[in-house]
């Protein structure tokens, strides 16, 4: 198994998206693979390379868990709480406002899987809003942050 990227292969360039007419439909797209004569160049949109979508949603949600947690006195200090404040604005954050590792985190965070009244295991959405399931959004976000500030 190789596991080194093929930076060799591949030729990596910026294209406007927005504003070409013959890119028109990638305009959505951070960026796609295959490209080229040789297919073997990668197109990045100059446009959402330039400014992560995440950047003004995220920024103020961010903003906002701080306060929230200050008036819950449940803020901490330093960069732990940087990082717990982060994960709390993208389990809130909209879908289309994050990038897709920040997807897969919120998906992490806001699902879980609970038993129903037959003894099946149905899977289930936590709400960031509602109390209860903030603090099972918590736990995941401890245990995600276990890794990265254990000893
Ligand atoms: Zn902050």
């Amino acid at each position: 198994m190789n596991s080194k990227l093929p930076y060799k292969k591949v030729k990596i360039k910026l294209k406007d998206f927005e504003h070409d007419k013959k890119y028109k439909k990638y305009k959505q797209l951070y960026g796609i693979c295959n490209e080229g004569k040789g297919e073997n160049e990668i197109w990045i949109n100059k446009k959402l390379s330039n400014f992560p979508t995440d950047t003004i949603e995220l920024t103020k949600l961010h903003e906002l868990v701080h306060v929230r947690r200050q008036e819950a006195h449940e803020d901490g200090n330093g960069p732990y709480e940087e990082d717990v404040v982060e994960l709390e604005a993208i389990s809130r954050a909209k879908k289309k406002s994050l990038n897709m590792s920040q997807e897969i985190f919120k998906d992490f965070l806001t699902h879980t899987f609970k038993l129903n009244n037959k003894g099946k295991k149905v899977k289930i959405r936590l709400y960031p809003d509602k109390p209860e399931d903030l603090k099972e959004i918590h736990k995941k976000i401890k245990h995600i942050l276990s890794y990265k500030y254990s000893k």
